[in-house]
């Protein structure tokens, strides 16, 4: 606490902490809630939009000023909406400039629901019309202001197809370049500009060139109003029917914070309708890469929502009950966990083979290539739990199975080793019972002598260790491809013949494995996760 100074904030002091932008000291320190259109926590401060003005005490008495350029000062005197009619006055006139030439479309925009220019006029503008009827609004989406440019290029105007990913409406950009600084900061590829001056003023690409990039959608998340939309989600949904669980993304070793949005109309059993970056400044910040957010379009298709025996569809009961007459006659049953699967999985997969005792032996690891981290939101890991497995006492031991396979009569996997390198795990043909535990009708399922559907990454509620040594959290969301289907580490107690109720048991065993996770329950790792303790290395060592 000694680090922070005093602000007075209408005429309250408060305690913030030095060269801070103010809007978030007003947001966070003053608990003032403050506008903002251009400015985004996670992208560098332009102070173009205005409307987070207020007033503070400078050389020449009170004044108007951004409060997301301003840093906080010692003794920094402010007023806010809270005590300021100027403030409400100067915050009026810029909603009414900036609605001057916006559509009012809500009703068709793809962004209403979470439009920062609808939440800001309500609580900032609620100005009466000073428009003239009889000439209406210049809108930039009009045919005065569509264009086909010297390259042959269509500009301006509605439903710009800007690239594979996002059409641009361009009669309701409000100019802030949020999604300009985000390609220039963060994706680090000055594909999209300003165009034009004044009221003529346009976001563009540049001439003859699509908006292409891997991480290319996050600009409309950051656009405050319904410029920039996805084609994926464009007029799929309205976004007050859906609802959000928090999660991860499973596809890689960082595990980006993502928020998983529903219904429970829509498919049979309910339907994922996107996935959204959640920020986690230690992590992600506001980001995913596009490849994360299309995840969803996976969770419904091609799912393993019963059984295979022999590769003939059978039910699940069935086929359990089969699995644990192999179990129970085979002489020697490999085991295979995998960093795909959260702890819990991995530890009911470790709790059977204690069951089992010298009859079994557990593998684990991943042929996937590794690749480079890309500074934003992926690792190049693709094993997300990689770290998980290291926890728990499981090293990469797979190339050692495939040399001595010949010793196994059984091979209980819980992971697609076909996929993941189809060469090497051919050696595994020779093991006469392969029991795959799976979600998607994978590589593995099709070698498998016995496939158990289970629930997805997106279905259950488990814990994994990113990159970084942070445990976190995959929340369960209620839409599932067969709600019959149970989590993995249900199947695997019920193999083993625990009592296991709930997800809770399998953290509770992964904790007997790994010191470092002892006393975390599911709240106490929080939505931000939590950092694991360094692991002390013994002098000498
Ligand atoms: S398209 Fe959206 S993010 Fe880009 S400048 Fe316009 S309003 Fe801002």
């Amino acid at each position: 606490m000694s680090d922070l100074i005093t602000i007075i904030v209408d005429g309250r002091e408060v305690q913030v902490p030095p060269r801070t932008q103010l809007i978030e000291a007003l947001r966070h320190y003053a608990k003032v809630e403050t506008p903002a259109f251009c400015y985004h926590e996670d992208l560098k401060v332009a102070g173009n939009c205005r409307i987070c003005l207020i007033e503070f005490e400078g050389p020449r008495g009170w004044q108007l000023g951004i409060s997301c350029h301003m840093q906080t000062a010692p003794n920094l005197k402010v007023r806010t909406q809270m005590s300021s009619q100027g403030v409400i006055k100067a915050r009026k006139g810029v909603m009414e400039f900036l609605l001057v030439n916006h559509p009012l479309d809500c009703p068709v925009c793809d962004k209403a629901g979470e439009c920062t220019l609808q939440e800001h006029y309500m609580g900032q503008g609620r100005h009466e019309s000073r428009l003239n009827d009889a000439v209406g609004k210049a809108y930039k989406g009009g045919a005065d202001h569509r264009f086909i440019d010297g390259k042959g290029d269509d500009r301006g105007g509605k439903r710009i197809d800007l690239g594979s990913t996002i059409i641009l409406d361009q009669e309701r950009c409000i100019a802030c370049t949020r999604c300009v600084r985000f390609m220039d900061d963060v994706a680090k590829d000055h594909q999209l500009e300003i165009a034009g001056r004044g009221e003529h003023a346009y976001i563009t690409t540049f001439p003859g060139k699509p908006l292409e990039h891997a991480y290319d959608l996050n600009v409309t998340d950051v656009c405050p109003v319904g410029a920039l939309t996805g084609k994926h989600f464009r007029f799929q949904q309205r976004v007050w029917f859906l609802k959000s669980v928090e999660s991860i993304d499973p596809s890689d070793a960082l595990g980006a914070n993502i928020t998983i949005d529903y219904s429970m109309t829509g498919g049979e059993h309910g339907k994922v309708w996107r996935l959204m970056p959640r920020r986690n400044v230690a992590v992600n910040k506001s980001w995913i890469a596009n490849r994360t957010r299309m995840l969803y379009q996976q969770l419904a298709v091609n799912r393993l929502t019963d059984a295979k025996v022999a590769g003939a569809d059978a039910s699940l009961e069935g086929a359990i009950a089969k699995t644990a007459a192999v179990i129970g006659s085979a002489k020697r049953i490999a085991l295979v966990a995998s960093g795909h699967s959260t702890l819990e999985d991995n530890a009911a997969l470790l709790a059977l083979a204690d069951i089992l005792g010298a009859r079994a032996e557990v593998f684990s690891g991943s042929w996937l290539a590794v690749g480079k981290a890309d500074g934003i939101a992926l690792s190049g890991d693709p094993v997300a739990n990689r770290a998980g497995l290291t926890e728990i006492g499981l090293g990469d031991n797979l190339d050692a199975l495939v040399n001595r396979a010949g010793e196994f009569d059984a091979l209980i996997t819980l992971q697609d080793l076909w996929g993941a390198d189809a060469a090497k795990a051919a050696a595994l043909a020779v093991i006469p019972n392969r029991i795959a535990l799976a979600s998607w009708q994978d590589a593995t399922v099709a070698q498998a002598t016995i496939a158990l559907g289970v629930r997805c990454w997106a279905e259950a509620r488990g814990t994994m260790i990113n990159s970084q040594g942070r445990v976190q959290v995959l929340n369960a969301c209620p839409v599932m491809a067969d709600p019959q289907l149970d989590p993995a580490w249900a199947i695997l107690a019920r193999l083993a013949g625990l009592g296991w109720t709930s997800e809770l048991d399998a953290l509770k065993a992964a904790q007997t494995r790994a010191p470092r996770l002892v006393g975390l329950s599911y709240r106490a790792i929080g939505p931000q996760g939590h950092v694991l303790a360094p692991v002390a290395v013994a002098v000498g060592a």
